[in-house]
């Protein structure tokens, strides 16, 4: 089990991407009977703000064996309270990384959510980049039966939070998949449906800006941004006048 910690009630896995890869594989390479479910969440600031006002989200985002800083807020949070988070790692990166390392292993990957068609335009751009990817399951669609004949390892959900979270939770014991995540809009991605915002704007932490641009209905969504930065900006200075008083 990998640690996490803690920012606004929502707990953060502290290790690398090489690390979190590895334990994945490790649970991965056992027999398929003796492995555990792993459940994998990207919280990013919108959903912690969403989880400090509703308890249930919160023990929902919980329970995930896994969790992403998807989002620079939460990383500059952790700097803030010294937390061990180094560094942002997005669902749509980890996914590729993940693919990646296993795309020439005897590991069968699912992907289901998204509109109609673009789960298996995802899964095809993804065979197209590593030829030797086996999909076992792609659609937009929940076909219970087909699901369990696949005998996926891996399943990539993608249907907006918190829906994703709700449905892996609901549905995780009857499928087949040893690891579940919850991705977001990286199907559209993939698929090139959505344009990704250039390496550069990511690394200066303003791919939600450039997200908002090309899909301004995000705006409501993204006032949560502020919502957040208050929510930290108030636990900050608790610490700070505890610390005063002690
Ligand atoms: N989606 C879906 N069913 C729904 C709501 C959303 O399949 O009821 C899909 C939507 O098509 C998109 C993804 O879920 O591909 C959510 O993308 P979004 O950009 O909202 O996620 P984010 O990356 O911001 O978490």
């Amino acid at each position: 089990m990998l640690n996490k910690t803690n920012i606004l009630g929502v707990g953060f896995t502290e290790e690398k991407e090489s690390k979190i890869l590895e334990y994945i594989f490790s649970e991965l390479r056992k027999d398929k009977k003796r492995r555990d479910k792993i459940v994998i969440f990207t919280p990013n600031p919108e959903q912690v703000a969403a989880a400090v006002r509703n308890e249930d989200l919160r023990n929902l985002l919980n329970q995930a064996q896994i969790s992403l800083p998807d989002g620079v807020g939460i990383l500059w949070a952790a700097k803030l309270f010294g937390k061990p988070i180094y560094a942002r790692i997005t669902g749509v990166d980890f996914m590729k990384s993940l693919v990646k390392s296993i795309s020439n292993q005897p590991v069968i990957t699912g992907y289901f959510g998204g509109q109609k068609g673009v789960a298996e335009a995802c899964a095809l751009c993804l065979q197209k980049k590593w030829p030797n990817l086996r999909v076992g399951y792609a659609s937009d669609f929940y076909d219970k039966e087909k699901m369990i004949q696949s005998d996926i390892d891996i399943l990539f959900v993608a249907l907006g939070f918190p829906k994703q979270e709700k449905w892996i939770f609901e549905h995780k014991d009857e499928i087949p998949a040893t690891v579940i995540m919850a991705v977001g809009g990286a199907f559209d991605f993939f698929s090139g449906r959505i344009m990704r915002a250039p390496g550069f704007v990511r690394r200066i932490g303003f791919e939600w800006l450039f997200r908002l641009i090309l899909q301004p209905w995000r705006f409501w969504r993204q006032l949560q941004i502020w919502h957040f930065s208050g929510l930290i900006f108030r636990e900050a200075l608790t610490n700070r006048l505890k610390r005063l008083k002690t």
